[in-house]
């Protein structure tokens, strides 16, 4: 991998400084993908009060493992999702009764991105208030900095050129915030399965616990279930720190960085 002007820039933004010994390199200087680990990582801190998700940091391995296959079979697409193309679905999950979710949503949140073919599935937690209210996944901050760490892996899910798609694994925020019911879970599967078959996406980014546990059908801290690739429906699925987690604890930035150098070797 090499280090272009661009991706420094983002990885800048993103809040990494690289070392000086690649920093100084050209364009054209292949710099080892290992040598990103020594990128220095941010100065400040997070907030001692920082709430923290179900989060135990591990250390991506140097080889990546392919993990077990969930033994669960994915949710069938239902009739009334079956055969619509990406502004049908829209329209039918703005309007969607099929779990309990429905009731008190302001907004159902499709996602955005690539309209065409997606490279990546970006598929986040369950939409937050913010979310809910703007109809909308991820704007603000994290959603800033969410759109930095897809420019810095070479993706975007902005404008005509987006080759990422990022949606949640909901699509209906769950009341007071909390996580979703496996009945819900397995409801909007069929939202995000038919997106699959519109986007066909060569990878999956799960960012996130309850993504990244629905996805890989594992229980586990989302720690252990980072630095390894895992299957869904038949695709690679990656799974990393959500942005609005990486913003509070901006020293795990590093490993974001790491999970996404493990999305770009899975697809090269
Ligand atoms: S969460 Fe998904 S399945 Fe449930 S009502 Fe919303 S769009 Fe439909």
């Amino acid at each position: 991998m090499t280090w272009d002007e661009r991706q420094r820039a983002m990885l800048a933004e993103m809040g990494f400084r690289l070392p000086p010994r690649i920093a100084e390199a050209t364009a054209d200087d292949a710099a080892p993908v290992a040598d990103v680990a020594v990128m220095e990582r941010p100065a400040a801190p997070a907030p001692a009060s920082a709430p923290v998700p179900a989060v135990a940091r591990a250390p991506t391995p140097v080889a990546a493992p392919v993990a077990a296959a969930a033994p669960r079979v994915a949710a069938p697409v239902p009739a009334s999702f079956a055969g619509l193309d990406g502004a049908a679905l829209r329209e039918a999950v703005a309007t969607c009764r099929a779990c309990g979710l429905c009731e008190q949503r302001r907004h159902a949140v499709y996602g955005s991105g690539a309209v065409q073919q997606a490279q990546w599935l970006v598929v986040m937690d369950p939409p937050d208030e913010a979310d809910d209210a703007a109809g909308d996944a991820l704007g603000g901050d994290a959603g800033r900095l969410l759109d930095r760490m897809l420019l810095a892996a070479g993706h975007s899910r902005l404008g005509d050129a987006a080759t990422a798609f990022v949606t949640p694994i909901v699509k209906c925020r769950p009341p007071r915030g909390r996580a979703p019911q496996p009945a819900e879970l397995d409801a909007c599967e069929a939202v995000l399965t038919r997106q699959v078959e519109l986007l066909r996406p060569r990878l999956v980014l799960a960012m996130g616990l309850q993504a990244a546990r629905r996805l890989t059908g594992l229980a586990e801290p989302l720690g252990r279930l980072r630095g390894r690739v895992h299957r869904w429906q038949g695709l690679p699925v990656v799974v990393t720190y959500p942005p609005a987690y990486l913003l509070r604890s901006p020293a795990d930035k590093a490993g974001a960085w790491d999970d996404l150098r493990l999305a770009l070797r899975t697809t090269a």
